[in-house]
């Protein structure tokens, strides 16, 4: 199947940022490798959500079978290169390496995977051979990990796959969320075209799925639901949250995911007159904007609400976010945006107790710029357009935990708008689980 190829402009910030943590050579990846154990019992095996088969990979790039090793990591997990440079592996496979319990540094199994994925899948396109065409046809909504992953699953057990994604950009959060110094847009949209190469798989960009349809580049659910034998909905979260205080709306107050997809994807992006930035929150996404700004020259204080050790975000990036230069402020909270002529020039900070403010604690702290990462809405009311499908009360989509079927027969649903917001390592494993039941269902197996 012909398909368009996806290219981001030049000129996008993302673009300055160097990599965290670059490909390794030959020779760095065969000394590493041999550093391997090759556990038994690996505990880095039981880490992995996807069960990737860590010591066989590792043991194939240390005998020089980079091929083979590349094949054990795919098949367990089909984004395997986005995942290798995105996974938050000191706290999934790295942290649970025997290393780390002896306080020595334990195997670079996602640089490792790197190695071996990067240098095999532009040489080696044919690594996997899809079954032949079943007839029957499959549609995914969303392009994100979640989607990308079942939809390369089920070309390859032979069914016919359109992935309908409401943005122009396709990938998701691989594409227009991850940090830049672990993927860049380019590296994902590779990685997607890859996927888009093992089967019957058509990627519709600028479609949504909606309840009606009434405007071009709609489609309605029962469409959908009329035209292909099943529905996997890989829908992600909605927009950045706001926090409702005075003076929020207008310029200088940005949603966190909506400035990263700015940074990643925009030709020309600068941040005129910004000196000073102000982001509000504690989770990952809070340390990513944050840690990002400082890696573009602005001097960069988190404002979390409660205390450091109550944070949601990994201890490894913040340690990495304040070696680049970002503060934290604990324990306070903005009560209001303070602008002048228009223009945010300071917020008012309160003290917190609790998580609430404290009337009486204000104080004012100048800065240009508030980021606001305090979480995103859902984007799944389109789901309940598919009759039977339920969500819960955190407006997440409810499944069957072990077939990720939803209250219809015909839907299945995985990724961040079922788990409320992982790792794309869980979006490939949920979409797994949820390929497995598609596979029972369309041809008995
Ligand atoms: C800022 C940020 C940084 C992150 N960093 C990391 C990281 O370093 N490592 C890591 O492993 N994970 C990271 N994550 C999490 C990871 O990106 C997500 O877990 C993963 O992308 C989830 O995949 P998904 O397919 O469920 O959703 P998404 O990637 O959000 O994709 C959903 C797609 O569905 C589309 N869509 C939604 N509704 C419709 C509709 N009605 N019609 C058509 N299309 C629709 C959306 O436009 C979107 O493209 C990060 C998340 C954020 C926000
Ligand atoms: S736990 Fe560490 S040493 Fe053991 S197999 Fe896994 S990567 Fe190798």
């Amino acid at each position: 199947m012909e398909q368009k190829r996806w290219e981001l402009p030049p000129g996008r910030a993302e673009e300055g940022f160097e990599d965290k943590k670059p490909l390794f050579t030959l020779a760095e990846a065969v000394a590493e490798s041999n550093r391997c154990l090759y556990c038994a019992d690996a505990p880095c095996i039981k880490a992995c959500p996807t069960a990737i088969n860590i010591p066989e990979f590792i043991r194939k790039i240390g005998t020089g079978n980079v091929k083979g090793a590349a094949r054990t990591i795919l098949s367990a997990n089909i984004l395997g290169q986005s995942c290798a440079q995105a996974c938050p592996v000191e706290v999934l496979c790295a942290g649970s390496c025997v290393y780390t319990g002896w306080g020595r540094e334990p195997i670079a199994i996602g640089r490792l995977q790197r190695y071996a994925v990067e240098n095999t899948l532009p040489k080696s396109p044919n690594l996997f051979q899809a079954r032949p065409p079943t007839g029957k046809r499959v549609a995914l909504v969303g392009s994100g990990p979640a989607s990308i992953a079942a939809a390369g699953l089920l070309a390859l057990e032979g069914h016919t796959c359109i992935i309908y994604e409401r943005k122009q950009i396709p990938g998701g959060l691989n594409t227009l969320g991850i940090a830049p110094y672990k993927l860049k847009g380019p590296q994902a949209l590779k990685e997607l075209e890859w996927v888009l190469s093992l089967g019957r798989i058509e990627l519709r960009t600028g479609v949504e799925v909606v309840e009606h349809a009434t405007a071009p580049g709609q489609l309605a659910a029962s469409e959908l639901l009329s035209t292909h034998d099943a529905v996997f909905l890989g829908l992600g979260l909605g927009a950045d949250s706001r926090l409702g205080v005075p003076g929020e709306e207008g310029p200088g107050v940005e949603g966190a995911t909506h400035l990263i997809e700015r940074l990643k994807v925009e030709p020309g992006f600068k941040l005129e007159g910004v000196k000073h930035a102000l982001v509000v929150g504690g989770g990952n996404t809070a340390l990513d904007i944050a840690h990002e700004l400082a890696l573009l020259g602005v001097q960069v204080s988190m404002v979390y609400r409660r205390s450091e050790k109550e944070m949601g975000g990994y201890v490894h990036e913040l340690d990495a976010a304040r070696l680049d230069g970002v503060r934290l402020v604990e324990s306070r909270q903005p009560v209001e945006v303070v602008r002048k002529d228009g223009k945010v020039v300071a917020v008012k900070l309160a003290a917190t107790r609790e998580g609430k403010p404290v009337p009486g604690t204000e104080e004012l702290v100048p800065t240009e710029l508030v980021v606001m990462a305090i979480g995103q809405e859902r984007a799944t009311q389109v789901a309940k357009a598919f009759p039977g499908v339920e969500l819960d009360s955190r407006g997440r989509v409810k499944v069957a935990a072990a077939t990720h079927r939803t209250g219809h027969p015909k839907v299945w649903s995985g990724g961040d708008c079922v788990n409320g917001g992982k790792e794309v390592v869980n979006a490939v494993a949920e979409a797994k689980l949820a390929v497995a039941d598609i596979q029972r269902h369309l041809v008995g197996e």
